[in-house]
């Protein structure tokens, strides 16, 4: 039932090429973890996790493009506290922008 709610509050997600995940982003993906397999975040506290997740470093939705270079391994625990903090970036944006709108109708 919840479930069922969720649903039609937010649609159909996108298909992946929409995204910007197509045969680019697969071809990518491969390249980056033969090359480095392991978490670029982890390797920083001189830690040796396997990488399953090729993160974008400039996000798609700020225009990060689909290149090698703006891409890193990244482990679930580190992928995982990055979109987070993304996650919470946008939100805070869209506050503001509908406190802005608000505030511009009451005048
Ligand atoms: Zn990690």
């Amino acid at each position: 039932m919840g479930d069922e709610i969720k649903r039609h509050r937010w649609g159909k997600p996108k298909p992946p090429e929409k995204r910007g995940y197509g045969k680019a982003h697969r071809k990518i993906r491969k390249q980056l973890f033969a090359d480095e397999p392991y978490c670029r975040e982890c390797a920083k506290h001189g830690k040796q996790t396997k990488a399953t997740h090729a993160d974008h470093i400039i996000p798609l939705c700020l225009n990060g493009p689909t290149v090698r270079s703006n891409y890193q391994p990244l482990c679930v625990v580190h992928s995982r506290s990055k979109s987070g903090r993304e996650g919470a970036m946008m939100r805070m944006a869209k506050k503001r922008a509908r406190q802005n709108m608000r505030g511009a109708g009451n005048e």
